[in-house]
């Protein structure tokens, strides 16, 4: 039965690479971290969401273990039919602080935190309007509600102000971007958002996937970037980037949101709860993040070290308040060249070329940590130079 199936998908396949769009996978030897093992050499790694540098971190190694000695490896059940630990309860609790919140409902992913916000709360009357860079898992959660959809040029407040016209004749607005989009670092611009949401009477909702932890002088994300703490509807995130690296995913935000939620979210209702050693290392992470500012200083250090260094070097690289470095390289065959270059030397950055970035805006995208010293950045800068001579002569 599978024959004919299977001579499809190798068709597909030779196409996909043939296109030099095959997705090839590094198998990494060692934890995630600024150095690490691939092929037996040592590399460094400036492509992993890694911001704070926690994902090896050696106090939320140990409250994962203690959170498993204590409560166990996994619940086994999704959380109305069996309830869940106090660990979870918690650390609901601990995110909800983090970002001046008043409730948060966890998620296995932000994946599904996306996947499962719209359709609990919105109906066919109302109104979504979208950032058009939104993550595809906004782009999915979206698909699967029946509110009408309007979109808007990425952090275009003009288009945006226009969409919110059209929607004057739904019944509710909801406006949905990223805190931070994650091909040109741009932060989105909340306090213009906010402004229009009060003036054509819209809620808002933000994805903090990129930007908490990272965002903000303390890192808590974009609603603290522009003094806008406990003020937006609805927050999303994952515990996978800076928050650990690890997984989980969260919506926070104003009390009757999220209760509604839990009565109807469909990844929460029909999907595992969280296991108890990832959310006992949760919850030491953010007790972490309010004893001290160490890791967000550092992180914000680097990147402007990172950033001047490489202008002062000639390369012309996007203006940053997140993480995320673009190096614009604009021709595609060009930047893929770098990449793999780069990768020589021993250095993981990622190549970025249409249909992902706009057609002549191709560019190698950085990703700074706070678990990157000044000689990773030096060897990165280094290594830049290098492929620059190569390429361009
Ligand atoms: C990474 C990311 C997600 C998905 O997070 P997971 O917890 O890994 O599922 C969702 N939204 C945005 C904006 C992201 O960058």
């Amino acid at each position: 039965m599978y024959t004919k199936f299977q001579e499809h998908l190798q068709k597909e396949l030779a196409d996909i690479e043939a296109a030099g769009l095959y997705k090839h996978e590094r198998i990494i030897e060692s934890p995630q971290g600024a150095e690490i093992m691939v092929g037996g050499k040592k590399c460094l790694n400036f492509c992993a969401n890694n911001y704070l540098g926690l994902a090896g971190n050696p106090e939320l190694i140990k409250a994962a273990k203690a959170g498993m000695d204590a409560r166990g490896y996994g619940m086994a059940s999704v959380r109305f039919i069996c309830g869940c630990q106090d660990l979870h309860k918690q650390l609901e609790k601990k995110i909800a602080d983090f970002f001046g919140t008043e409730d948060t409902i966890l998620y296995a992913a932000c994946f599904d935190a996306n996947g499962g916000v719209f359709e609990p709360l919105l109906s066919a009357e109302d109104a979504i309007i979208s950032d058009s860079l939104n993550h595809a898992s906004i782009i999915d959660g979206v698909r699967l509600c029946k509110a009408e959809r309007y979109r808007y040029a990425n952090a275009d407040m003009a288009d945006l102000e226009e969409q919110l016209k059209a929607a004057q004749k739904n019944r509710f607005r909801l406006i949905v971007t990223d805190g931070v989009f994650s091909m040109d670092g741009n932060v989105c611009p909340l306090d213009k958002i906010y402004e229009l949401a009060q003036k054509y009477d819209a809620m808002v909702m933000v994805d903090e996937s990129h930007s908490a932890g990272v965002v903000g002088k303390t890192g808590r994300g974009v609603t603290e970037r522009y003094n806008l703490r406990g003020k937006v509807e609805i927050l999303t995130g994952t515990l996978g980037k800076a928050f650990g690296g690890a997984m989980g995913g969260f919506t926070t935000g104003r009390k009757e949101i999220i209760d509604m939620l839990r009565q109807r979210s469909r990844p929460y209702l029909f999907s595992n709860s969280m296991a108890p050693g990832l959310v006992a290392a949760g919850i030491r992470m953010f007790d972490m993040m309010s004893e001290t500012n160490e890791l967000q200083d550092k992180l914000h250090e680097n990147t402007d070290y990172f950033l001047r260094r490489m202008k002062e070097e000639g390369f012309d690289c996007k203006p940053s308040e997140s993480a995320i470095c673009a190096v614009m390289i604009y021709d595609a065959a060009k930047s893929q060249k770098y990449a793999a270059k780069m990768q020589e030397e021993g250095i993981f950055v990622t190549g970025f070329y249409y249909p992902v970035v706009p057609k002549g805006q191709a560019r190698i995208r950085v990703q700074i940590s706070a678990a990157h010293e000044h000689k990773h950045l030096d060897q990165c800068i280094e290594a830049f130079k290098k492929v620059r001579k190569e390429i361009e002569g």
